[in-house]
């Protein structure tokens, strides 16, 4: 899934969950996209960095406005499928340093950028203490992938 920060004509501004880009501007073209608030389709897209969510994870809040269809285990694998692709090329392997560097990163020790790796329990229970929450997604490669 994709989500896309968007704004109404009205100044009312909420979340949209689509299956991909292509899903986004197919529903904007149709005028499928409603204003929550007010109903109307003048609703375009704030530019904001995009946010994955992985399947079953909770770890974001509930869209305030969310789709009413299910979801469907080819759609859902569809989608880690894609998230998977995209930590692998956006997100840089420090492998069992994935503890250290995210505390370098937290402290401002090193330049803040994506990382990913694997941890131990303790070192995430560490990490969580310092306010630091990993987001753990099922890597193909499971000796090299984010825990
Ligand atoms: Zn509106």
């Amino acid at each position: 899934m994709i989500v896309f920060d968007l704004a109404c004509t009205c100044g009312f501004t909420f979340e949209g969950w689509f299956q991909d880009r292509q899903d986004f501007e197919k529903q904007q073209s149709t005028s499928f996209i409603e204003c929550p608030e007010c109903g109307s389709h003048e609703v375009r897209k704030i530019l904001s960095p995009i946010r994955y969510q992985s399947p079953g994870s909770d770890m974001y809040s509930q869209p305030q406005q969310h789709c009413t269809d299910t979801v469907s285990r080819e759609d859902a694998e569809k989608a880690l499928e894609t998230l998977q692709k995209f930590v692998a090329e956006n997100f840089e392997d420090v492998g069992a340093d994935l503890a250290k560097e995210s505390l370098k990163i937290h402290y401002g020790i090193s330049e803040p950028r994506n990382i990913r790796g694997v941890t131990t329990d303790s070192e995430e229970k560490k990490l969580r203490e310092e306010g630091i929450n990993l987001i753990k997604i099922p890597m193909p490669t499971s000796n090299k992938g984010v825990n």
